[in-house]
């Protein structure tokens, strides 16, 4: 039955609340005492300290609906119908209290009941050797082996960088053969959008120190979360994410500016699926006090700002747009997020000065790194071309990757490297000869912050291989 994302969020939420969790806000998009994250990626993962008993929460069951960024997905958005940078994550959470067992029924329950979904959609995934879990599926809750399925670390292991983790079981939707890619062997865990996973639910009972060492922790937990933007595709009945009717309201605004239809050509749908992540993305990070810069979170904002930009240019937009854009967001997000309304003048702010400097040098910068492309000999793009264009035109080596990638081509990452890292030394040595004050708050947009550690290319570049 078709439920409005603004509703689904409210109904998971009461549902918990009637199992007696106590409902808290979303944390914000900064990690707080944190550094192993540059950005909340998860439900739980503002919450790692009330898991490892660090801190005691208000209450051993707690749900909430967390805004998460996902910079590792970030080439899968606009491509696949269920990645976005940025979502929100349903979740209910057991601290040393209940288990595996409430933990399914529960999640049974609410998908069956409250949403009334047809249980011959739905596919349960256990960890492979998670025999405990397999047994309540099959003999507590009754659902046949023919929809279930055990899947390896990969999929049903779960963990973020340190801290608690465990094994995991995961409830799939089945959106029908039409979205199949056809493999005889197409089924969970399939990388098509058939099956689409919408709910994790995570038993956490080790700790990782980091280094691989995993020790039991004190209490078992309950970690889970589910993609609202998911569960409302499927209940919505649409293609992808993109198409959730508060989400679609920020494309089809893309799509006014823009003179650009939805649905014409798979080229266009991709950017205008990628400028509204983008734009939801950055109004939700500027939102929770992040500024673009060339480091750390900073530079995750800068360079989504940027290629949404790069994606405007593809539509043929002209002009700035994307604080336009950014009204929209806030629009459609206000009953749940009315601090986006508070700060919007900032977040316009911000996103327009971003835009506007950026947009002196595009052009230029565009038309030259064609001229290089033209110009090379090889599929081997030079680091000093990839380092000019970072250098003078803005150009976050990401996008000119991406650019590059539609041509065929890769860059030379380690001669850029070199000249990123010479560079540096010598604004090292200038500080020095300045007195070091004279730069503190260098390469952000507004000083008065505290210092971000440079950690975008390895975050950027691993972060996929982790989530
Ligand atoms: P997938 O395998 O589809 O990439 P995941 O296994 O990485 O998903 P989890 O880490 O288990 O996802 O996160 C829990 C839930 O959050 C998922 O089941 C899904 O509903 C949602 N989710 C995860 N990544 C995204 C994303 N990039 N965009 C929207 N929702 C997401
Ligand atoms: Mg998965
Ligand atoms: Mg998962
Ligand atoms: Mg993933």
């Amino acid at each position: 039955q078709w439920t409005g994302l603004n509703e689904l969020r409210e109904k998971f939420l009461e549902f918990f609340e009637s199992k007696e969790h106590l409902r808290l806000g979303s944390f914000s998009l900064i990690p707080q005492g944190d550094n192993s994250l540059l950005l909340i990626n998860s439900g739980m993962a503002p919450m790692k300290k009330y898991f490892t008993g660090e801190v005691t929460p208000p209450k051993n069951r707690v749900t909430t609906c967390q805004k998460c960024i996902r910079t590792g997905d970030i080439e899968n958005v606009g491509y696949t119908a269920r990645h976005g940078t940025f979502f929100e994550m349903l979740g209910n959470f057991s601290f040393g209290d209940y288990f595996k067992r409430e933990a399914i029924a529960w999640a049974w329950e609410f998908f069956t009941e409250v949403l009334e979904m047809p249980k011959d959609k739905l596919y349960p995934s256990v960890y492979m050797e998670d025999d405990e879990a397999w047994d309540i599926w099959v003999n507590e809750i009754g659902v046949d082996e023919s929809h279930m399925k055990r899947l390896g670390k990969e999929d049903n292991f779960w963990e973020h960088g340190s801290g608690p983790c465990g094994p995991c079981s995961e409830i799939y939707f089945d959106r029908g053969e039409k979205y199949g890619c056809g493999k005889p062997d197409c089924g969970v865990g399939c990388e098509c959008d058939r099956y689409v996973e919408i709910w994790n639910l995570v038993f956490s009972q080790f700790n990782n120190d980091g280094q691989g060492n995993y020790t039991d922790l004190v209490q078992k937990n309950i970690d889970t979360g589910m993609g609202l933007e998911r569960l409302a595709c499927v209940m919505q009945g649409v293609d992808n994410l993109f198409l959730v009717d508060t989400v679609q309201n920020i494309m089809k605004h893309v799509s006014k500016i823009s003179g650009v239809e939805y649905g014409g050509s798979e080229r266009n749908d991709v950017s205008l699926r990628v400028i509204t992540d983008h734009i939801r993305s950055t109004v939700f990070m500027i939102g929770d006090g992040v500024l673009p810069s060339n480091e750390g979170r900073g530079y995750v904002l800068r360079r989504l700002l940027r290629r949404a930009a790069r994606h405007g240019k593809l539509l043929g937009i002209n002009g700035p747009f994307l604080s336009e854009l950014a009204d929209t967001v806030i629009r459609e997000n206000q009953k749940a997020y009315p601090e986006l309304t508070e700060k919007r003048d900032t977040i316009k702010k911000i996103i327009s000065y971003e835009e506007d400097s950026f947009a002196k040098t595009i052009d230029q910068g565009l038309a030259l790194l064609n001229t290089f492309i033209d110009q090379a000999d090889s599929k081997v793009f030079s680091g000093e071309h990839a380092f000019t264009l970072n250098d003078t035109y803005g150009f976050p080596l990401d996008l000119t990757k991406e650019i590059l990638e539609e041509r065929g081509m890769a860059v030379d990452e380690e001669r850029f490297r070199e000249l990123m890292r010479e560079q540096k030394e010598r604004a090292r040595n200038a500080r020095k000869d300045a007195g070091a004050d004279a730069w503190k708050g260098e390469g952000s947009a507004a000083s008065g912050l505290p210092a971000t550690v440079f950690t975008g290319y390895t975050e950027l570049c691993s972060a996929a291989k982790v989530i």
